[in-house]
């Protein structure tokens, strides 16, 4: 196995990349679609912005080092990286915060449209803030939550469905919606879509105007390499830009924050789903991600994402490991993750981290293995299966500290 992989390695035309994070010796760091690696270029970016722009420029900067045109030039620079035009991106708050923006947008206009729809639809098992996001307009009566099976929510579509809002990648199984099927459909029942592609950009093309979408969210820290806490990002489809009253209505959203008026009066365009302060340092980190992303080319890191886990299936099968898949044996059918269902998977995963190999639990039972395709290797992939397997065939799992759980999983 370590010797095709070598060879795979060896014809891999991304395998320069590599060089270009930093990562820690001994690691095979199988958590890129939680936590992305640090990109070599970020530390000396970060020093010269806190050296030079904050320390020297002080005040300044906004204007001289361009600072408040960060969000929309970082959000610029993802644009492409899911299918969107540069003016209907930002990089702003969090991928939570931006949820309940986007939410509470749709809602106003689906009030100010045909009358009382304010059913928001997604899945059972969709990522906990997503769903959470909509508890808090539940309770001031804007909005009502349905929720249904994947293979339902076409069927869920009635004329009470405000919005559909959906994962693009399941955070879980790494199971793909069709993004286009369902968006047409949404709009076929009157319904408007928010995709989170938090596990989908950086790793594999997205569309989103293709599909026709309305609103996009997603994370800067996973495959986009922003760093721990990344501001995240919002997308609002040109078509809706005039339309768009979102609830959160700071000074960053307003049509001419330094003329420091009394009354609100949004931004034209994309701007106005800004609030406060753009947190500069983090745009920065942020920034250095995304343009390595960017040059490597999400087409070309989706094919190795695909590369690397049939791979690393196709280790497991040699070595006769039998553990249960949860996500889709389809490669085309899911994300560049692999998850498996063990009832000791929290176990498994923290003997595997004793090993140097870095995968994550998700409760109650996942043993999730991301494979963030800028960074990792065949040879990773051969290496971590081996891994899996003894850890396995060892019972090594068993021991006892191994079992406790940690805040974080
Ligand atoms: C990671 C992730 C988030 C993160 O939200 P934060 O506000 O950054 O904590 C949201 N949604 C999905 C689907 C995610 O995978």
């Amino acid at each position: 196995m370590i010797a095709r992989a070598r060879e795979l390695d060896a014809a891999d035309p991304l395998r320069a990349f590599r060089a270009l994070f930093e990562l820690p010796e001994g690691v095979i760091y199988l958590d890129g679609n939680s936590l992305g690696a640090l990109p070599a270029a970020t530390p000396a970016r970060l020093e010269q912005v806190i050296r030079g722009e904050w320390g020297e420029g002080l005040i300044r900067s906004w204007n001289s080092a361009d600072w408040i045109g960060a969000a929309r030039r970082v959000g610029g620079k993802i644009a492409p990286l899911i299918g969107a035009q540069p003016h209907e991106v930002v990089a702003a708050d969090s991928t939570s915060v931006n949820l309940f923006k986007l939410i509470a947008a749709a809602l106003d206009m689906q009030r100010e449209g045909q009358g009382a729809r304010k059913v928001i639809l997604s899945e059972p098992g969709n990522f906990p803030t997503d769903l959470y996001m909509i508890a808090g307009l539940e309770r001031q009566g804007l909005a009502a939550r349905r929720l249904a099976d994947r293979d339902r929510l076409i069927n869920a579509l009635d004329g009470d469905v405000a919005l559909l809002m959906l994962t693009h990648v399941h955070y879980k199984t790494g199971a793909l919606h069709d993004m286009v099927e369902l968006t047409k459909a949404a709009h076929a029942a009157g319904a408007l879509v928010l995709w989170d592609l938090s596990h989908s950009c950086g790793a594999l093309p997205v569309d989103l105007n293709a599909a026709n979408a309305d609103f996009a969210v997603g994370c800067g820290y996973k495959y986009l390499n922003g760093g721990p806490g990344a501001p995240a990002y919002a997308f609002v489809a040109e078509r809706h830009h005039a339309a768009l009253h979102q609830p959160l209505t700071g000074w960053f959203g307003h049509a001419a924050p330094f003329a420091f008026s009394d009354d609100y009066a949004p931004a034209e365009g994309i701007d106005r789903l800004q609030c406060g302060t753009s947190p500069i340092l983090g745009l920065a980190a942020l920034e250095v991600g995304v343009d390595l992303i960017a040059e490597i080319g999400v087409r070309r890191l989706y094919a190795k994402s695909q590369a690397l886990s049939a791979f690393f299936l196709h280790c497991l099968g040699e070595w006769g490991l039998d553990i249960e898949l949860a996500s889709p044996i389809d490669g085309d059918a899911r994300g560049s993750q692999l998850s498996f269902r063990h009832p000791e998977a929290y176990a498994i995963c923290q003997a595997l981290i004793a090993r140097g190999v870095i995968g994550d639990f998700r409760d109650p039972d996942i043993l999730r293995l991301g494979f963030a395709p800028a960074y990792l290797r065949f040879e990773d992939m051969a290496e971590a299966a081996g891994h899996l397997r003894e850890v396995l065939h060892m019972d090594e799992w068993k021991r006892p500290e191994f079992r406790e759980r940690a805040t974080v999983t």
